[in-house]
């Protein structure tokens, strides 16, 4: 069993899926246009990740392999202003074909970790004061995260997400209105309608394709959800490790549970909310301990970008007031010189 599983392994790595880019080793330009340059990608490429050839496989088939480096190199702090900034120590591009899951809460497949690195992620925003705060304090320490915010969060603060689109964080979605897709109320068109929704109105507050990363909210993974993000090419986050931020009484307590388990752990995909006062409060002190601890931030990227559908574009583009230009009268900006 364990060597027909190695065949299997063996086989699949020619499918690569995840490939480990070394982020600080090339000139300071292309640090600060690695993001955009991710997101950038050919059309024909993204029509091809999205249209599977063949029926997709189920959850447990999903191929993978994962590349860790031998030995990770040290990664100096170019344009950083703190020499000893927790930096990102790795990039890691995800192929979001079938839609791969990942943290072990719920997903043990892909255990692409390497003992004493992790993956900042955060939920729920975009949020005035505590998303910029997260922001501040993730620029101090030169570092990167994946967001996953709520649609309508993005509707109403559109230019906070593009600020955490701009600072190179990896930016998926989180449904519309953070609606429960496991609820026994829950219909299949009610769950498509909060997954695309919520992509479109990622896209457009961050006037770009987001990437095909999905958290679900309050971590309940519905079938019928799964397999349409499957369908979708999306890839579904769990986490390895809850920093029950939402709950917490203060940031201390935040700060004590995500390294009390990070220790015993010694790894992995760290789940927080950029909506909260605490986690925003917590978050300096946190990436300081991290980074004490002898952690490295591994930045998770999609190897192709998220194509929303049209349908939902637009219908989001009727629905939400976008504010209009000017509100100046025809005749002060129209005026007839010659006739
Ligand atoms: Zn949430």
């Amino acid at each position: 069993m364990r060597s027909a599983l190695g065949l299997m392994l063996a086989s699949v790595m020619t499918a690569v899926v995840i490939a480990a880019v070394w982020f600080w080793t090339s000139s300071p330009k292309r640090v600060e246009l690695a993001a955009p340059n991710t997101v950038a990608v050919p059309l024909a490429e993204r029509l091809a990740a999205a249209t599977p050839a063949k029926p997709l496989a189920r959850r447990d088939d999903v191929e993978f392999t994962a590349a860790i480096p031998e030995k990770p190199a040290a990664a100096p702090q170019l344009n950083c202003a703190n020499p000893d900034a927790l930096g990102v120590s790795r990039v890691v591009e995800i192929d979001t074909t079938g839609g791969p899951g990942f943290g072990f809460q719920h997903f043990k497949q892909l255990d692409f970790l390497a003992d004493k690195e992790v993956v900042l992620t955060f939920d729920d925003g975009p949020w005035p004061n505590n998303t910029p705060a997260v922001l501040k304090a993730l620029a101090d320490e030169c570092t990167k995260g994946v967001f996953f915010p709520i649609g309508k969060h993005a509707t109403y603060h559109p230019e906070i997400l593009k600020q955490v689109f701009a600072a190179g964080h990896t930016v998926g979605a989180h449904t519309w209105s953070h609606a429960n897709l496991n609820s026994k109320k829950m219909t299949d068109q009610i769950a498509k309608d909060e997954i695309e929704k919520g992509y479109s109105a990622v896209k457009l507050a961050i006037g770009a394709a987001p990437q095909p990363f999905f958290r679900f909210p309050e971590l309940q993974h519905g079938p019928a959800a799964m397999a349409y993000l499957g369908n979708r090419n999306i890839a579904v986050f769990s986490c390895d490790l809850d920093s029950f931020d939402f709950r917490a009484k203060n940031a201390d307590q935040i700060v004590n549970t995500v390294m009390t388990k990070l220790d015993k752990q010694g790894k992995g995909i760290i789940l927080m909310h950029d909506f909260q006062k605490h986690t925003a409060e917590a978050l300096p002190t946190l990436l300081r301990r991290i980074k004490a601890g002898g952690y490295k931030v591994v930045l998770m990227r999609a190897k192709a970008s998220m194509q929303t559908l049209p349908e939902y574009d637009e219908a989001l583009i009727r629905d939400v007031k976008v504010p209009v230009a000017s509100t100046r009268p025809v005749s002060s900006v129209v005026q007839t010189v010659s006739q």
